[in-house]
C-alpha cells in the first residue's frame, strides 16, 4: 500500500536525531506532496552536506576546502592552552555566541546516558592529551573547561574526563553558576552561558 520509495526515505529519515518512523513517513508523504521542485532544493541541501569533514584537532565540522584545521584551531588569536570540552557543535557554537571565549575546543561527541566514554570519545580524548604535551614547557593545557550538560549523564561524563585529563591539564573547570541542574548547554540563552562561563569552578 505505502509506495516504496516512501518507505525507503522513511527508514533513512528514521535514522536521524529526534525523528521516530511515525515522523519519518509523515515527512516522505509531506515531500511527495511538495513535489520536485521542493524535492530537488532538499536533495541539493544534503548534498551540500558533503563538503564538509572533521577538523583534525577540535573534532568540530568545517568545509573540506578550508583543509584540515577550523577556523577557530587556525586562529592565533585563539589561546591554546585553554580548552573548552564539549559534546556536540551545537553546544560549540553556542558558547561561540557568548563571544566571551577565546580558547580552543575539543568537541567530544553525544555522551551516552551512563556517561561512558565510546571508543570514539576516547580517541578524542586521546587527541585531546596529545594536543596538551605539545604546550611547552609542561605539556599540559594552563585550562581544561568541562562544559557538559547539567545532566545526570553530563555529572558522570564529566567524572570519566577528570580521570582521563587530569595529568594534561594544570586546572581542570566546570561552567558555573547559572546554568541549571539539568540544563543543557545548546539551549542555555547567551546570557546565562556567558554567566555559566565567567563563574567556572
Ligand atoms: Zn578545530
Amino acid at each position: 500500500m505505502t509506495p516504496d520509495s516512501i518507505k525507503k526515505f522513511a527508514a533513512e529519515a528514521a535514522k536521524l536525531p529526534g525523528i521516530g518512523p511515525r515522523q519519518a513517513t509523515r515527512i516522505a508523504f509531506y515531500l511527495a506532496r511538495e513535489g520536485n521542485k521542493k524535492i530537488a532544493s532538499l536533495a541539493s541541501a544534503l548534498t551540500g552536506l558533503s563538503g564538509l569533514t572533521q577538523c583534525e584537532l577540535c573534532h568540530n565540522i568545517m568545509p573540506v576546502s578550508e583543509g584540515k584545521q577550523c577556523a577557530i584551531c587556525r586562529n592565533p588569536q585563539r589561546n591554546p592552552t585553554i580548552v573548552a570540552v564539549v559534546e556536540k557543535e551545537t553546544d560549540l557554537l553556542s558558547l561561540e555566541k557568548t563571544g566571551k571565549f577565546s580558547g580552543r575546543y575539543c568537541v567530544l561527541g553525544e555522551l551516552a546516558k551512563d556517561g561512558l566514554l565510546e571508543p570514539e570519545e576516547k580517541r578524542r580524548l586521546k587527541k585531546l592529551q596529545e594536543r596538551a604535551r605539545e604546550i611547552k614547557p609542561e605539556g599540559k593545557f594552563n585550562e581544561l573547561i568541562i562544559a557538559l550538560n547539567h545532566t545526570a549523564y553530563g555529572e558522570l561524563g564529566a567524572i570519566s574526563l577528570i580521570q582521563e585529563m587530569k595529568p594534561f591539564a594544570k586546572k581542570i573547570t566546570r561552567l558555573g553558576r547559572g546554568l541549571p541542574t539539568g540544563g543543557e548547554v545548546e539551549f542555555a540563552d547567551e546570557e546565562t552561558l556567558g554567566g555559566a562561563l565567567a563563574s567556572r569552578n
